[in-house]
């Protein structure tokens, strides 16, 4: 049975205490949310952390709330309650629909938000339902917080411009009305991380397209995001030739590596086939064609 290296532990009750304890233990300190990324890392000796910052007391980090024009996400809300969240469904059906398709309820009950997107996994799908309506997140460090745009959050696989002794505490979306959105994603089979998945977000006005966000996962787009396909959209015609032409501009601009989910030409495909569906589904919910 695989074990991890020794490490020591504190649980924190707030955000301060939690910046305390990360100050006191030193950079090999770890904050731990779900535990669902990080146990398993450990146990294989991939991450060896000296001591382990325990948030889940933390309440303050746990929450859905409109303020103002953005939707707030307490870093600690778990995959289950972002898929049961009326307020996110009324505004971004996106994420119910990557929520449906990330792992299964007992994965979706303990995993957090937060942790999904620190973790930076390449295939991970909230990165790309993020990416695709435009968040920025909160992170908290002993000098104050700072807000970075999602497109400047990941800076590798498994790497994120989060610093030892910082704390991810929030995410935040701006609110559009009027818009649709929708993720889709290949999997082998129920529950498994994506082979390719895409998400986007449209706004529609007179049947040309005002604003798009695509996000991409699995792929190798790069921060998540088809950035040239969703500059295309903007300003064209809502229209299955736009689709289908965006679709083809973000394949053209993914870089998908060879692995057991399939090869590069394959994941290729789907991020094309992907992306033009996912528009579709979007513009159809944007326009109410949808239920
Ligand atoms: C069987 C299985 C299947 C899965 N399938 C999918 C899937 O299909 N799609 C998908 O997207 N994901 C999938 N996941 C991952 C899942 O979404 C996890 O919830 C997620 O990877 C990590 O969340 P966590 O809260 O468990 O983080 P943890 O494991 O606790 O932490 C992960 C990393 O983030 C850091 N961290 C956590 N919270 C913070 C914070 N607030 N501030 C700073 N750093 C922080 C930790 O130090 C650690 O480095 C799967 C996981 C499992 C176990």
């Amino acid at each position: 049975m695989q074990v991890p290296a020794a490490f020591e532990y504190a649980r924190a009750t707030s955000v301060g205490q939690t910046l305390q304890l990360l100050a006191e233990y030193g950079e090999d300190a770890r904050v731990i949310a779900g535990g669902h990324s990080l146990i398993p890392m450990m146990k294989l000796r991939l991450a060896r952390p000296t001591a382990l910052i325990d948030i889940n007391d933390v309440a303050e980090l746990s929450y859905i709330r409109v303020e103002g024009s953005q939707l707030r996400i307490g870093a600690l809300t778990r995959h289950a309650e972002l898929l049961a969240s009326p307020l996110v469904e009324e505004h971004y059906r996106i994420f119910a629909d990557a929520e449906k398709v990330i792992a299964d309820p007992l994965v979706r009950n303990r995993g957090t938000v937060g942790g999904s997107l620190c973790q930076a996994d390449p295939a991970e799908d909230l990165s790309a339902a993020f990416a695709a309506v435009d968040a920025s997140v909160v992170i908290q460090g002993a000098g104050g917080a700072r807000t970075v745009p999602l497109t400047e959050f990941h800076v590798g696989p498994y790497e994120t411009v989060v610093e030892a002794g910082e704390l991810l505490t929030e995410i935040q979306v701006p609110i559009r009305p009027g818009g649709g959105s929708a993720y889709l994603k290949v999997e082998r089979r129920v529950g498994d991380w994506a082979v390719a998945a895409a998400g986007a977000a449209l706004w529609i006005s007179g049947g040309t397209v005002q604003a798009a966000g695509i996000g991409l996962a699995a792929v190798g787009a790069a921060h998540f995001r088809a950035a040239e396909a969703q500059e295309f959209v903007v300003g064209k015609p809502a229209t299955e030739e736009t689709f289908a032409e965006a679709g083809r501009i973000a394949a053209e601009h993914t870089n998908p590596v060879a692995d057991q989910r399939g090869p590069v030409d394959y994941k290729r495909h789907l991020a094309g086939e992907l992306t033009t569906r996912a528009l579709r589904a979007a513009a159809a919910r944007a326009q109410g064609l949808e239920a």
